[in-house]
C-alpha cells in the first residue's frame, strides 16, 4: 500500500520532527540531513515535487548556544529560536547544495493561514519556488508567535501546508514507525497499525502516551494532521525518519509506517 501511495503522488509535503533532526545529545544530525537531502533530490529527479516542513530551531539553538539551554523565560526561548533557525537552515542549505538544489525559507504563524491575502501570497511563493526547482522549507515563526497566533506544532503546520499547496501526499517523519494501539515506548506488546481509514474508529481503539524529549505534539497532533488532510482528499503517511534511507525504504516497501487513507 505505502509504495503505491508514494508512486501515485507527484506533490509531496514532508515533515521532519525534532527527534529525527536532533541526536541524543541535542546536536543536529547532519548525517541524517545529508542523506535525506540526497533522497529528496532523487525524488525531484524522478519528476516529483517536494516541500519540506522542518522542526528543530530550538534544538539547533541550544546546540549552538549551550549556555541558554536551561533558560525557561519566553524571551530567551524566542531568541533561541531566532539563533537556531539560522543554524537549522545553514545545515539544510549545505545538505541540499551538495545535491545542487537551492532552498527557500518560509516562517509562518496561524494568522498567516487566517488571512486571505497572506494565504494567497504564501501559496504563490510556494508554487513559484517549486516550479523553479527550489525546495521550500517551512517552519513556524517561533520568534514572533505567541499563544493566540501559534499553530503550536509542525504536524498541523504541515497539514495546512499540504492543503494550501494542494499536495497529493503528506509524509510525517517521526522517531516512530507509525501509530500503535498504545505507546510502544511504554508497552512492549503494543500493536502496530498499518492502515487507517476511519480516524474516529482509530481514536476509540488506541491509547495515546507521552511524547519524546524534543517532541511537541506527540501522536495526538499527528492524528489532527491526518484529520485535516484526509478530509481534503490527501493521504498521509507516518513513518520513522531514523531508519536508514527513510524515504526510499518507504517507497520500496522495506520500511513500514501507518497510512491514513484519503476520504472521498
Ligand atoms: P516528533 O517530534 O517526531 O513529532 P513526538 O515525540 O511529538 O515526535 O511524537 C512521537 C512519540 O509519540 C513516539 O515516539 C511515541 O513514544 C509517542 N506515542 C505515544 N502514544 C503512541 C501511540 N499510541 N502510538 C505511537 N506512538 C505513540
Amino acid at each position: 500500500m505505502i509504495p503505491k501511495v508514494i508512486a501515485e503522488a507527484r506533490k509531496i509535503v514532508i515533515k521532519v520532527g525534532s527527534n529525527t533532526l536532533a541526536m541524543g545529545d541535542g546536536t543536529m544530525n547532519r548525517a541524517f540531513m545529508a542523506e535525506f537531502a540526497e533522497q529528496c533530490a532523487n525524488l525531484v529527479k524522478s519528476g516529483k515535487q517536494v516541500v519540506l516542513v522542518s522542526s528543530g530551531a530550538q534544538v539547533a539553538g541550544v546546540s549552538t548556544l549551550d549556555r541558554w539551554a536551561r533558560k525557561k523565560d519566553i524571551h530567551y526561548r524566542q531568541a533561541l529560536c531566532a539563533i537556531g533557525q539560522v543554524e537549522l537552515m545553514q545545515n539544510w542549505r549545505e545538505a541540499f547544495a551538495a545535491r545542487d538544489l537551492h532552498i527557500g525559507q518560509l516562517l509562518l504563524t496561524r494568522e498567516d493561514f487566517n488571512d486571505d491575502q497572506r494565504t494567497l501570497n504564501m501559496r504563490n511563493t510556494i508554487f513559484t519556488l517549486v516550479d523553479e526547482g527550489v525546495i521550500p522549507i517551512i517552519n513556524e515563526n517561533d520568534s514572533v508567535s505567541y499563544e493566540e497566533i501559534r499553530i503550536g506544532d509542525n504536524d498541523n503546520l504541515s497539514a495546512l501546508t499540504a492543503i494550501l499547496w494542494s499536495a497529493d501526499l503528506l509524509i510525517l517523519f517521526s522517531d516512530i514507525d507509525g501509530v500503535y494501539d498504545k505507546n510502544p515506548k511504554e508497552h512492549a506488546d503494543a500493536r502496530h497499525i498499518g492502515e487507517v481509514s476511519d480516524l474516529n474508529d482509530l481514536r476509540s481503539g488506541i491509547t495515546i502516551g507521552a511524547t519524546n524529549s524534543f517532541g511537541t505534539g506527540g501522536i495526538a497532533t499527528k492524528l489532527e494532521a491526518a484529520e485535516k488532510v484526509t478530509s481534503y482528499g490527501i493521504p498521509m503517511l507516518l513513518a520513522n525518519g531514523s531508519q536508514g534511507r527513510c524515504l526510499e525504504g518507504l517507497a520500496n516497501g522495506t520500511n513500514r509506517g501507518t497510512v491514513f487513507l484519503a476520504r472521498d
